[in-house]
């Protein structure tokens, strides 16, 4: 994918509930041109203050299937018992225009992913700590105790898949967590073969 400079640059962004990831991604597109965020299906309940296309599409678990059967998700996978899932066309057509795509998916999605679109980079978050994790996953206020609960209790499955990720971030302080991930983003872009046209035209 990335061998051809007119495709943008895949991210899979995974970090066990309530380490950052969505508060990071959303800042960082809102600064950066060139890059989108995939907006994954779920058969989850949506949140207050969610918007249907905006954060999820929200649908229903027969309707899930239905995508699933006509080939339509580039990935899907269960997750604390919801069905979460990327539409494959919405990111190819993404790369294919030359956007870089952000997916936030579980670890499930991205070994997928991975297999296949090999070119893809990965990010792993984590949180400073478990008591920490447990404050934000309650501060965020949007989820019962019972969700909250049931939330910790997977994030050791999510994070013992770190090591399969190009790189870890750990979000402590929120404004140097996001300035390293600019730093990853911007790197990726400064990469040989997405530089290669414009070095080429130089050439004459
Ligand atoms: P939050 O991440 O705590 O805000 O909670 P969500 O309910 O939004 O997401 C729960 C989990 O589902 C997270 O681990 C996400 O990474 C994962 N997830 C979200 N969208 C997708 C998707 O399209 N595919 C996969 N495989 N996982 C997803
Ligand atoms: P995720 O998408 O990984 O589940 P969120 O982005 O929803 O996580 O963040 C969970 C909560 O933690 C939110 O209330 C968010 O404002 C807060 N948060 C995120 N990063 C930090 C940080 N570095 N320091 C303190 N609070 C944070
Ligand atoms: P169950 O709770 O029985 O595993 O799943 C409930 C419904 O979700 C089933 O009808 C199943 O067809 C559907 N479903 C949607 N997505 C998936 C998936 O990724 N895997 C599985 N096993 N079932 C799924």
């Amino acid at each position: 994918m990335s061998s051809d400079g007119a495709y943008g640059r895949l991210f899979i962004i995974s970090a066990p509930s309530g380490a950052g990831k969505t508060s990071l991604v959303n800042k960082l597109i809102a600064e950066m041109p060139g890059i989108e965020l995939s907006v994954s299906h779920t058969t989850r309940p949506q949140r207050p203050g969610e918007k249907a296309g905006i954060h999820y599409h929200f649908v229903s678990t027969e309707d899930f299937q239905g995508m699933i059967d006509e080939g339509l998700f580039l990935e899907h996978a269960r997750v604390f018992d919801n069905f979460y899932g990327t539409s494959r066309t919405a990111v190819l057509e993404r790369l294919a225009a030359g956007i870089d795509v952000i997916l936030e998916i579980d670890w499930q999605g991205a070994q997928q992913v991975r297999a296949q679109l090999p070119d893809c980079l990965s990010i792993f978050i984590v949180p400073p700590s478990r008591s920490e994790l447990q404050r934000r996953l309650s501060a965020r206020g949007q989820d019962s105790a019972e969700v909250i609960a049931r939330r910790m209790r997977d994030a050791d499955a999510e994070i013992s898949h770190y090591h399969e990720y190009d790189f870890v971030l750990i979000n402590d302080d929120f404004a140097q967590a996001l300035g390293r991930l600019r730093c990853i983003i911007t790197a990726e872009r400064q990469r040989t073969e997405r530089q290669a046209e414009y070095v080429e035209r130089l050439l004459g």
